[in-house]
């Protein structure tokens, strides 16, 4: 059984004496490797190293930083399906969404090679008379990331090339569920010239993030994961005095008029809501649906939840891949049992579906009519195959419901009304919105942060925030006599 390593100072470190935790392949059960946890020392000794390497890394002039990014572009080009299939085997999604999340990634690489215009700072001749004021960015130092399980590529490589492209040295500390396609990701790096030092791998839990949360010598720390741990880390760093963002849970709504075409939009909302298995934190997990289509769009749904897929990630048109672990489906369970009991009206029930696998984490979707937010399937992240439909006379009442929610990562509405689109835009709280599309995610040259308990911090992620996030200015005031 492969024991994975941290990788610090550019060595790879073996802590196997250390707690572990099981790596699964979701589909079959199995324990496909194992995950040590760093103690606060092993998080100290990667910290010295990041922090010597910062010493000459921030002096690098940021057009040679991003040669280096060129240099791992064409690398993880080259291995785009090699590492989507270790996506699947680790995480579960099928290889298609692997794929695509592998090409999330390589964008924010390539968008990351824009940094020598995005470092720029700004200027002005006259402030007052002879006086002239210019700001310059420079690095944080030590930063650290901390990720979710559920996009193990795209996520450090939101992370990689934002934090030391601008000058930073990186701890990454890589979710413990899917560690392994991280630590590909940063084999991968020692192919290029990058010095030693400048991005490390601490693997661990709880006990790792509290280290890099206390450590005086990390300067920042950008997180993404559940609410209680966005929450957890948002206050915990703050209380150490460090720049932080905390990207985390989600309910995302869709919003169906009766204008909609129908068609397109059944079919988007079905692979937004079950496609990975709804582990996704733009995944859409409510609809929100004019009384008046809402028999049809609800039979529409049923039909189509009916005739998706259950299986691996590697069958041909996989629709619902499984759960990362089986008790992340035992609770996801519970919310269909809760549900149940709350008197919402089960359409289509996924647990049958668990039946038919004797091994692996699988679910089925499901599908609740009639959900009112007084629910609990309503209120609370579920982060599993489950949609709630909820009835609405109209537009007013859809965006009120909607938000209502703590959540506001995504929110989409289909129609055909410019006009009911744009009080939807102007109405609706939520950080990612879409019309008529399935999952509002930005491209990497757009911030992407939700609102309200979705994202705990002010700067987003990828291009010209993460830029932000990762410097610090300077503001020279100069005059000659
Ligand atoms: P998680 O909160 O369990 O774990 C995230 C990271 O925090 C991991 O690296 C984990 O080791 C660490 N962690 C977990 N518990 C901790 C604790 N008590 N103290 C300190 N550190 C802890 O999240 P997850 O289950 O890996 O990921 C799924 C969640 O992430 C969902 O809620 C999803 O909505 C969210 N997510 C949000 C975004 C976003 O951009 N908003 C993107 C992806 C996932």
């Amino acid at each position: 059984m492969e024991i994975l390593k941290n990788f610090v100072g550019g060595k790879w470190e073996e802590l196997n004496d250390r707690d572990m935790g099981d790596v699964y392949n979701p589909a079959t059960g199995e324990v496909i490797a194992r995950v040590p946890f760093s103690t606060a020392e092993d998080i100290d000794r990667a910290v010295e190293k990041a922090a010597d390497a910062y010493a000459s890394w921030r002096k690098v002039p940021v057009i040679k930083r991003t040669r280096y990014i060129f240099q791992y572009l064409e690398i993880v080009r080259r291995e785009r399906e090699a590492l989507s299939r270790m996506v699947t085997t680790e995480h579960g999604k099928s290889y298609v969404d692997a794929l695509a999340e592998v090409d999330r990634g390589i964008e924010s690489l390539e968008h990351a090679a824009a940094a020598p215009t995005l470092m720029m700072g700004e200027s002005l001749a006259d402030v007052a008379s002879g006086l002239e004021q210019t700001y310059y960015r420079y690095p944080l130092g030590v930063v650290a990331g901390i990720t979710p399980y559920n996009f193990p590529v795209m996520i450090p490589l939101w992370v990689i090339p934002w934090a030391i492209v601008t000058g930073n040295t990186l701890l990454l500390k890589p979710s413990e569920q899917t560690p392994m396609t991280t630590v590909r990701l940063v084999e991968l790096l020692q192919e290029t010239d990058l010095p030693p030092g400048v991005v490390n791998i601490v693997h661990g839990a709880k006990d790792a993030v509290n280290a890099l949360l206390a450590h005086p010598r990390i300067q920042a720390i950008t997180f993404t994961g559940s609410q209680p741990t966005a929450a957890y880390i948002y206050e915990t760093a703050a209380k150490y005095h460090k720049r932080v963002q905390a990207f985390s849970g989600a309910k995302n709504h869709a919003i169906v008029l009766r204008d909609a075409h129908l068609e397109p939009s059944i079919d988007g909302i079905l692979r937004a809501a079950f496609h990975n298995g709804g582990q996704r934190c733009m995944a859409t997990s409510v609809v929100v649906v004019e009384e008046a289509i809402a028999d049809e769009v609800v039979a529409r749904l049923a039909e189509g939840a009916r005739r998706m897929k259950v299986g691996h990630g590697f069958e041909e048109n996989v629709d619902v891949t499984p759960l990362i672990r089986d008790a992340h489906r035992a609770r996801v369970v519970g919310y269909i049992d809760g549900g149940v009991q709350e008197a919402a009206e089960l359409v289509v029930d996924g647990r049958a579906a668990m039946k038919q696998f004797e091994k692996g984490f699988y679910l089925g979707p499901t599908v609740f009519d009639r959900v009112t937010p007084a629910m609990r399937i309503w209120q609370e992240e579920i982060f599993g195959p489950v949609l709630s439909v909820v009835r609405v006379k109209d537009l007013g009442e859809a965006i009120e419901v909607t938000n209502r929610s703590r959540f506001a990562n995504g929110a989409i509405i289909y129609t055909e009304s410019g006009k009911a689109a744009h009080t939807f835009r102007e109405e609706i709280d939520a950080g990612m919105v879409g019309v008529n599309v399935n999952i509002p995610l930005p491209v990497a040259f757009f911030p992407f942060g939700g609102h309200k308990d979705s994202f705990y911090g002010a700067i987003g992620e990828n291009g010209k925030d993460a830029v932000q996030f990762f410097t610090r200015k300077k503001t020279v005031s100069t005059r000659w006599f």
